[in-house]
C-alpha cells in the first residue's frame, strides 16, 4: 500500500503543471533538433535516417522567437540532433541569441552520445550554463555492443573520455542508457558500472521497439532484483543514487499516483521542432521529417501551431485506456507516455504489450524494495520520498561537502 504521512505532500519531481482540464499548457520544454546527422550508428536509433540536413539560422532564431511567445515565462530547450555538436557552432548561436532578445527567460540543456566533446567545447558549454545527459548504456561491451561508429567500432571510449570534467564541472550529469535484449543480461554490473564512474543520476529506459522473448524477460527480472539489491545498499549507506526505473515507480508507491501530463505532456508543454522548423508532438514523431512524419506535425515555427491537430494529440495522450481500466498499476505505470505507445503500436493511446509486460514485471520489485527501506527505517529514503525539502537540503548539503 501506498504510504502518505498525514501532513506531506507530493515532493514535485516534475517540472511540469498538467492541465489535467484538457486545457491547452505554455510550453515549457523544447527538443531542437539542430540536425539529422549523427557520427554514430545504434541499434536502437529512434532519429530516422542519417543525412546531412541540419537547421539554418533563420529558423533557429525563429524558433528561438516562437518558443519565447509560446512559453509564458520559462521554458527549457534541449539540443538534440541526430547528435547535437556536429552542429556546435549553430548550437552557441541559438544560446547567444536567446540571451541578447531575452536574457534568462531560456534554459539549455543538450543530449549527446559525448564522443565529439573536447576541452574547448566543455568550457565554452559550461561558461554558458548549457548542461547535459550523457547517453551511455553501462560498462564497456554492453555499450558498444548497440552504440558504435558506421565502421562497428564501439563508441565506448569516446563517450566517457571526459567523463572526470563533465562530472567534475556538474556532478549532477544523467547518464542516459537503453537496454537491449542482448544488454539485459548485463544490466545489473551495467548500472554498478555508470555508478562507479560517480554519475548520480542514471535514467534507464527498455528498447521497447526490440522483440523480447520469454527469456530475455526472465533474465530482465533476475537482473532487476540484483540491481534494487545495490541500490537498497546505496541508500542504506548514504549513497544518493537515482535510478529511475525505480524512484520513478517508488514515488507512485510513497506519494502518490502520476496525474496526466505527469510524465508525458507531449503536443502540450513539451513539444519538438525539426531542423525544418516543423513542430512534432515529441522527439520520437521527427524521424526523417519526411512525408511519413509530417502528417503527424502539429504546426511549424514560421505560421505557429495547429490548433486543433495539438489539441487532438493533447486528448489521445490523456484519454483513459479500455486495457488498462480495470489494472491496479494504473497511475502508476508508463501507459501514460504517448511517445512510446506511439512509438510502439503507432497509436498514442495504445499500450504496446511489451509496456504493459515490462510494468507487470518491474513494480512487485520496485515495490519490494520501497517496502524493505520504509519498514527498515533508512534515513535516505525517507527523505528522499516524503521531505519536501529535500531537493534543495540535499544541495545544500553537497555545497558544504
Ligand atoms: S547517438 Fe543518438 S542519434 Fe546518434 S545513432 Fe545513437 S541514438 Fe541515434
Ligand atoms: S500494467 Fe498494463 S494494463 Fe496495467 S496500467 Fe500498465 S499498461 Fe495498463
Amino acid at each position: 500500500m501506498p504510504r502518505v504521512r498525514q501532513g506531506e505532500t507530493a515532493v514535485d519531481q516534475f517540472d511540469v503543471s498538467p492541465p489535467g482540464t484538457g486545457q491547452l499548457s505554455p510550453v515549457r520544454f523544447a527538443a531542437l533538433c539542430l540536425t539529422h546527422n549523427c557520427n554514430l550508428r545504434c541499434r536502437y536509433c529512434y532519429a530516422g535516417p542519417k543525412s546531412n540536413r541540419a537547421m539554418d539560422p533563420t529558423t533557429l532564431r525563429t524558433s528561438i522567437d516562437f518558443l519565447l511567445v509560446n512559453s509564458g515565462t520559462k521554458c527549457t530547450i534541449t539540443f538534440l540532433g541526430g547528435e547535437p555538436l556536429l552542429q556546435f557552432e549553430l548550437l552557441m548561436e541559438a544560446v547567444r541569441y536567446a540571451g541578447e532578445v531575452a536574457p534568462g527567460q531560456l534554459a539549455f540543456r543538450m543530449s549527446t552520445n559525448g564522443t565529439l566533446l573536447d576541452s574547448e567545447k566543455l568550457t565554452l558549454l559550461a561558461e554558458n550554463n548549457v548542461t547535459f545527459v550523457l547517453s551511455v548504456d553501462g560498462h564497456p561491451s554492453q555499450h558498444d555492443r548497440n552504440r558504435f561508429y558506421e565502421s562497428g567500432t564501439g563508441s565506448y571510449v569516446a563517450t566517457l573520455s571526459h567523463v572526470r570534467e563533465i562530472l567534475t564541472w556538474n556532478p549532477y550529469t544523467i547518464a542516459v542508457s537503453v537496454v537491449a535484449p542482448n544488454t539485459g543480461p548485463d544490466l545489473a554490473e551495467g548500472v554498478q558500472h555508470l555508478f562507479g564512474q560517480s554519475f548520480r543520476y542514471v535514467l534507464q529506459t527498455l528498447d521497447f521497439s526490440a522483440t523480447w522473448t520469454r527469456r530475455d524477460l526472465t533474465i530482465l527480472e533476475r537482473q532487476y532484483r540484483a540491481v534494487a539489491a545495490f541500490y537498497a545498499q546505496q541508500l542504506r549507506r548514504n549513497n544518493k543514487i537515482y535510478y529511475s526505473p525505480f524512484d520513478e515507480r517508488i514515488r507512485t508507491w510513497a506519494v502518490r499516483p502520476y496525474k496526466n501530463g505527469d510524465l508525458c505532456d507531449m503536443a502540450n508543454s513539451q513539444i519538438a521542432i525539426a531542423p525544418s522548423g516543423r513542430i512534432y508532438p515529441c522527439v520520437q514523431f521527427v524521424g526523417s521529417d519526411g512525408q511519413g512524419e509530417i502528417k503527424n506535425a502539429i504546426g511549424d515555427v514560421f505560421s505557429g501551431f495547429v490548433p486543433d491537430a495539438r489539441k487532438k494529440c493533447v486528448a489521445l495522450n490523456y484519454e483513459e485506456k479500455e486495457s488498462c481500466r480495470d489494472c491496479a498499476l494504473l497511475g502508476r505505470c508508463m501507459s501514460y507516455c504517448g511517445c512510446v505507445n506511439f512509438r510502439g503500436t503507432g497509436h498514442i493511446n495504445q499500450v504496446p504489450p511489451i509496456v504493459c509486460e515490462h510494468e507487470r514485471l518491474l513494480m512487485p520489485i520496485v515495490d519490494d524494495l520501497a517496502e524493505q527501506l520504509w519498514n527498515d527505517g533508512v534515513s535516505l529514503f525517507e527523505r528522499k520520498f516524503y521531505e519536501k525539502t529535500y531537493p534543495i537540503s540535499s544541495f545544500v548539503e553537497d555545497c558544504m561537502v
